[in-house]
């Protein structure tokens, strides 16, 4: 059967990241309306054991690339090894994460297919022999549809925007190895240093957010954010405003110039909801405001607004829910 979706999985620690089963979701239900196969691409360092779990996530067919000089992303090395996989496997889409690899890797790709990419999608939809890809725009005050015209599609998919597929346990793929092309890359990687948020849960990939605003007043009652996120066990979040001054670090800053998250839950506290902010958390499932002006422009996107001093509201929030939890 012809490839119609080629997937590029992504790994760390040696474990699949989570956009695969994402990505690999997105790419069976178009499969099944274009009428075609599904394979996957998997390029690291001691990543070939996790070729099965591609299979079990719903890949046809997996292909692999494994090498030293592969362990971190390097355009370089990834961009002809992976162009040379696709032109073989001569899809009609192309699926990536919109992550820190997918974002500088799907233009290149694309760009090197002489083809076009829509990236950060949210939705995807099979009209004709065709995808119709919807991303946010102008900040996510709207949302478009794009068609690529020429093959192969290419997309990358915002993470959390697509359910993950279940895992059938057993389900078998067909694994190939790619070659990896000789030479050595231009540029050595000396020391990999993780930030100290990278430690909490995953801003981008977390489930609950607890984000505050400048409306906290000063960096030492930052420690209330912190622990409602603890309780909560969900990430920690903060304006443009708050990073800027120096109260957390900048990659916890969500929005238009920081982190696209898609939270089921994001609790926003003293954060007046600047536009440049809300087009970070258009995909916030429940968005839980508390301000002490019911003016703000946040309680326009959240769906239960407290409108009070965070002083009162925080502390008894997060006692009451240690309480509910038994802490
Ligand atoms: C090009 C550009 C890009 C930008 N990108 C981003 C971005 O990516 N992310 C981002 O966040 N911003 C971004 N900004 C900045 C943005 O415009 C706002 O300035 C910023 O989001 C405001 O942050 P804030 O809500 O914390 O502060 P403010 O707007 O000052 O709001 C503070 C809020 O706290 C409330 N408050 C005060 N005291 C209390 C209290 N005791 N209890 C409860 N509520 C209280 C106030 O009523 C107010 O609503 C960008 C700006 C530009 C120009």
């Amino acid at each position: 059967m012809p490839t119609s979706v080629f997937i590029i999985a992504e790994t760390q620690d040696a474990t699949l990241s989570n956009t695969a089963a994402e990505l690999l979701g997105a790419a069976r239900g178009l499969a099944d309306s274009l009428g075609g196969d599904v394979a996957a691409a998997l390029v690291g360092y001691n990543v070939s054991a996790l070729a099965p779990q591609l299979g079990e996530l719903g890949a046809d067919r997996v292909l692999v690339a494994d090498d030293p000089s592969l362990e971190f992303y390097q355009g370089e090395r990834y961009v002809p090894l992976l162009l040379e996989a696709i032109r073989s496997a001569s899809p009609s889409v192309v699926l990536l994460a919109q992550s820190f690899m997918g974002r500088e890797l799907g233009p290149r790709l694309a760009f090197e297919l002489q083809s076009a990419i829509t990236t950060d999608c949210v939705r995807l939809a099979v009209e004709g022999d065709r995808v119709v890809m919807t991303k946010p725009v102008y900040g996510g005050s709207a949302i478009a549809d794009y068609v690529v015209e020429t093959t192969p599609q290419v997309a990358t998919l915002r993470g959390r925007a697509f359910e993950p597929v279940q895992a059938q346990p057993g389900r078998a793929c067909e694994v190939q190895q790619l070659a990896v092309p000789a030479g050595d890359a231009r540029a050595t990687f000396v020391e990999t240093v993780r930030a100290a948020a990278d430690t909490g849960p995953n801003l981008k990939e977390a489930k609950v957010i607890v984000a505050g605003g400048r409306g906290m007043g000063a960096p030492e009652n930052w420690k209330y954010v912190d622990e409602l996120a603890e309780v909560l066990g969900g990430a920690v979040g903060a304006t443009r405003a708050v990073t800027d001054a120096g109260w957390v670090p900048a990659s916890l800053q969500v929005g238009l110039t920081g982190v696209t998250v898609s939270p089921d839950l994001y609790v926003a506290v003293g954060i007046s909801g600047a536009v440049q902010h809300l087009a970070g958390i258009t995909g916030a499932r429940n968005v839980v405001a508390i301000n002490k002006d019911p003016e703000a422009n946040i309680f326009k996107l959240a769906r239960y607004g407290v409108v009070g001093d965070w002083k009162q509201i925080l502390p008894a929030l997060t006692q009451k829910i240690k309480e509910l939890r038994g802490g």
